[in-house]
């Protein structure tokens, strides 16, 4: 049970707000105007790239001692809230570079970290995180890639799927199966680089939404990786790509309420300007109650988020429920909120001229990745509060 000295923990403090302004605008400015284009040419969001490594907001999680903004949970929060409420599939640059390198942080070597993540700091490097295959989804550690040793290497072979920004990034933390007779113990977490001889990647995958973002196959075939590429101990992959999940499901939280705030903003906007029956539609009572349940939904969705950023931040025992939850929730209303977006623009909202179109298309992949909601629902049932 949250006491109140929980809740100001998650409250956002100053500097959150300065951070929230600042990003706001760079969004505005350098990734909103491109985010229609980047829909239709189901092309990598570059200007967003280069607009947030210029800004130094593309990997904000990682520590300073790694030359990384250093930024809490919260604050990273923000950060991908504020790039999705303009465009998802930028959001996901922030959102997966943690999502990648978070194994590394989490249970990587001194010497893995300081090799990998000042690269990710400086924007010279994207992570990806591949633990998913085609015939193991929700059950991830049906997994069959393998991992065999041989002297002072790692031998990888397998098909890693559904891996957002591969190709696009040079880093990938790779769960491989290291003893197949221990199933999830027998599973270990490696650092592969994109220019690993025996890497290559499927052609990308034709989505409803964010078509800006990658999605590939990722081949191993033969990957010769040195052995101190293992992230954390033999056999404890499958642990740190949970514990990873834990904290990285309040980032897809964080994109889910982006999305959401940008179809309300948008649609706030919409019923003062368009008129039937000779006034604004917003001056309906049926549309401006359609209004305030977005509006409460959107805040329930923000201050589950932001209370699960609080958890993550201080690791504490209920993270795993939280994340799960925050995640589930916030992508629900974000469904919600987006479909009552296109509704109230009617059949204009229906058409890519306007952007809630795109918002509800990209708002579905947030009840599907880093677990669907019926996942997330096993989950929240099995660390019940
Ligand atoms: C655009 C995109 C990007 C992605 N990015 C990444 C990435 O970067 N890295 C990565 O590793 N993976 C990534 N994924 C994979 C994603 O996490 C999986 O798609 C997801 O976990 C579901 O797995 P699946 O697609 O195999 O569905 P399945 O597991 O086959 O599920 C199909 C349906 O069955 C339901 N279901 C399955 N098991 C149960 C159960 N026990 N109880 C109730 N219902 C159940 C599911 O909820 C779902 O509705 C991405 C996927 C997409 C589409």
């Amino acid at each position: 049970m949250a006491g109140s000295a929980d809740f100001d923990l998650y409250r956002p403090a100053e500097e959150h707000d300065m951070l929230r302004e600042s990003v706001r605008s760079l969004a505005e400015a350098k990734i909103l105007p491109f985010a229609a284009a980047v829909d239709e040419e189901s092309r990598f969001p570059q200007e967003a790239l280069d607009a947030l490594v210029s800004s130094d907001l593309h990997a904000v999680h990682v520590p300073e001692t790694y030359g990384g903004a250093g930024a809490d949970a919260l604050a990273t929060v923000i950060v991908i809230e504020e790039v999705a409420r303009v465009c998802a599939s930028s959001s996901l640059i922030p959102a997966v570079n943690k999502l990648g390198s978070l194994p590394v942080i989490l249970s990587g070597s001194e010497e893995l970290k300081a090799k990998y993540l000042g690269p990710l700091a400086k924007g010279d490097a994207m992570f990806s995180y591949a633990l998913s295959e085609p015939d193991a989804g929700s059950d991830a550690a049906g997994m069959k890639t393998r991992a065999v040793r041989d002297g002072d290497f790692w031998v990888l072979n397998g098909v890693k799927r559904w891996i957002t920004n591969a190709g696009v990034s040079e880093y990938y933390t790779v769960m491989a199966v290291t003893d197949p007779e221990k199933r999830s113990k027998g599973i270990s977490a490696f650092v592969v680089e994109k220019s690993d001889e025996g890497v290559s990647f499927g052609a990308p995958e034709k989505k409803l939404g964010i078509k800006g973002s990658p999605t590939r196959e990722v081949y191993l075939d033969n990957v010769r990786i040195p052995a101190d590429r293992m992230i954390g101990a033999e056999g404890t992959g499958f642990a740190t790509a949970m514990k990873t999940l834990d904290h990285t499901r309040i980032t897809i939280a964080a994109q889910a309420l982006g999305i959401a705030q940008g179809a309300l903003d948008y649609a706030k906007g919409y019923v003062q300007e368009r008129k039937q029956f000779g006034k604004p539609i917003g001056d309906f009572q049926g549309v401006q109650f359609m209004l305030a349940d977005m509006a409460m939904k959107v805040s329930a969705a923000r201050a589950l988020t932001y209370q699960a950023a609080a958890a993550s931040e201080r690791g504490d025992a209920d993270l795993t429920y939280l994340g799960a939850a925050a995640k589930c929730f916030a992508s629900d209303i974000a469904m919600e909120v987006t479909t009552d977006a296109v509704q109230l623009l009617g059949g204009y909202g229906y058409t890519r001229d306007y952007p809630v179109e795109r918002m509800m298309r990209d708002a579905k992949i947030t009840q599907i990745y880093e677990g669907t909601n019926q996942v997330q629902r096993i989950v929240m049932a099995r660390n019940l509060p």
